[in-house]
Order: C-alpha cells, then sequence, then structure tokens
C-alpha cells in the first residue's frame, strides 16, 4: 500500500512532464504536484528554478542527472523510503524521453516505491501529431550518433524499416544528419522537419528529403533551434507474383501432397525459394 502524506497525496515519486517551451502547456496536476512534493530533482536546478518562480513554487530544488553519484540517487530513494514526495523534472518535456531518470525509476519500483507519471509534452509526439505521417506505428530512435560513421550505420539498419522514424536533432548537426538521411534513405522519401514546437518561430516543414537538404542549407534560421525530424517508413516490398506456370505445378503437387512436402518439391523443380512457395501453397491449401 502507497504511504499517505498529511495531506492525503501519496508518497510516491512522481515523473511530472514540463513544457517544451510554452509555458502554457504546464497541467494543473503537475503544477499541484510540484507544489505538495517534499523536493523535486531536476536536471539543472538553475535553468528549473526559473520554471519554478515563473509559477510561485516555493518547493526545494536538489540537482539529479545522468552523472549525479549513486550517493545522490541513494539519498533520494531513503528520502522516498521515509514517505516523503519527489518529483522528478527535467530541462524540458517528459523526463527519461532522451533525458535522465531511467536508473531512478528502475530502483524506486524495484523497491516497491510507487512511481506515478504526470502526463504532458514530449517533442516526439508533439511532433508527430502535426506531422502528416502514417502515426498508427512508429519507432522513436532519439539522437543520431554525432559522427557520420556510426550516424549512417543507424540509418543503414533503419532502411527497410516500414514504422514511421522519428529522431531528435541538434542545431550543430541537423543539416548532416538531413544529409546523410538523404543518401541512405534516398532522395525521394518524405520527410518533416519540426523546428521549435510551441514556441514563437515554430515550424514544421515537410517534403522529400532531397528538397529539404535544400530547405535546411538555404537559409541559416532554418537550423536554428530545437529539433524533431521525422521519417516516412519504407514502403512494403511488393510480394513477387508467382509465375503461371510454377503456380500450376504447384497445385498439381498439392493434389498429391501435404504442403510442406509440395513447397520443397516445387522449390526443387523450379529453383524458387522454398518459403515462398511454402507461403503460397498455404495459401492454397487454405482457399480449397
Ligand atoms: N524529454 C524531452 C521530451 O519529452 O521531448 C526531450 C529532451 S532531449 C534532451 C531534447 C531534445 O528534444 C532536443 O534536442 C530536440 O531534439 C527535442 N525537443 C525538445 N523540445 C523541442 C521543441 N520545442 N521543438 C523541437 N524539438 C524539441
Amino acid at each position: 500500500m502507497a504511504n499517505q502524506t498529511a495531506d492525503g497525496s501519496v508518497a510516491a515519486l512522481y515523473i511530472v512532464a514540463t513544457p517544451i517551451g510554452n509555458l502554457g502547456d504546464i497541467s494543473q496536476r503537475a503544477l499541484d504536484v510540484l507544489r505538495q512534493a517534499d523536493l523535486i530533482a531536476a536536471e539543472d536546478t538553475r535553468h528549473s528554478s526559473r520554471l519554478t518562480q515563473h509559477f510561485g513554487i516555493t518547493t526545494r530544488l536538489v540537482s539529479y542527472h545522468d552523472f549525479s553519484s549513486s550517493a545522490r540517487e541513494d539519498a533520494i530513494l531513503a528520502d522516498l523510503q521515509a514517505g516523503r514526495t519527489v518529483a522528478l523534472i527535467s530541462d524540458a518535456g517528459t523526463p527519461l524521453i532522451s533525458d535522465p531518470g531511467y536508473s531512478l525509476v528502475l530502483r524506486a519500483r524495484q523497491l516497491s516505491i510507487p512511481v506515478i507519471p504526470i502526463p504532458g509534452a514530449c517533442a516526439l509526439t508533439t511532433a508527430l501529431c502535426a506531422a502528416g505521417l502514417p502515426t498508427d506505428r512508429f519507432v522513436f530512435e532519439g539522437f543520431p550518433a554525432h559522427k557520420q560513421g556510426p550516424r549512417r550505420q543507424l540509418f543503414e539498419s533503419l532502411v527497410e524499416e516500414q514504422r514511421t522514424l522519428i529522431f531528435y536533432e541538434s542545431p550543430h548537426r541537423i543539416a548532416d544528419s538531413i544529409a546523410d538521411m538523404c543518401e541512405v534513405f534516398g532522395s525521394q522519401r518524405q520527410a518533416v522537419i519540426c523546428r521549435e514546437l510551441t514556441k514563437t518561430w515554430e515550424t514544421i516543414h515537410g517534403d522529400n528529403l532531397q528538397a529539404l537538404c535544400g530547405w535546411i542549407t538555404a537559409d541559416d534560421n532554418n537550423r536554428r533551434g530545437e529539433f524533431v525530424v521525422l521519417v516516412h517508413g519504407a514502403a512494403a516490398r511488393a510480394e513477387e507474383e508467382m509465375p503461371a506456370e510454377v503456380e500450376r505445378q504447384l497445385r498439381v503437387l498439392l493434389e498429391e501432397l501435404p504442403v510442406k512436402q509440395a513447397a520443397a518439391l516445387a522449390a526443387r523443380l523450379t529453383g524458387l525459394k522454398k518459403n515462398a512457395l511454402y507461403k503460397r501453397a498455404l495459401e492454397i491449401s487454405s482457399a480449397r
């Protein structure tokens, strides 16, 4: 059972999403939790104090980031075990999404400390919902590697991926990254660059990768700020059509043999791939 605090809320580790630009995007629940928490663990206390000051929140801020000592993490966990409420925030958006917090959440859960998410802004979902690319299935790849070699290797491993691809990118590497995407995914692949989401210079610009290479270098302003890049997934490969004569042979074999043997024999007779013949043989026999 979760510990109850004096005001009736649950003593827990709260994972609190904060805005990715526009301060109006903070939720009422996030404000309540930040106000009522015993302490706020923040990636950068100086950065987050601007947010807390803006909303008149006086809760003590302590620093917690990926390079924090394990003693700092132990101290936060000890506070939680003593029944205190801790709110984890990052510099922007949802903690743990390309941001610190994974180890703290894992250890809290291992210690049966309640971990309660307070949802809100996140750059990847903000970009995805406005990009006009398929949203039913997508892959988030975080930041591509800084160096060209591993970055291209990552893109090459994703060439056949049919789900929408989502990347975070910095202003220093956006042009090089788009150029590598163009080379690896092909100049005609559709993509969308989302820049400065929820901020004054918000830009959502979609085109094929070749055109985006031109756009990103055409104006220095296009390379300023924070970026999410979305790339259309690869087109599904059209099924190779079975030649009519092979289809006929397969049907004859299926009249005398089980699916597996018919496919194996057809593969020996025709030189075609056993897998493709097996798949087709299954279709034919289940349609009978
Ligand atoms: N935790 C954050 C979230 O929920 O999206 C992401 C943190 S990650 C360190 C920062 C990166 O997110 C930026 O470099 C950029 O790629 C992306 N990002 C954050 N805010 C953004 C914004 N307003 N517009 C576009 N991209 C943004």
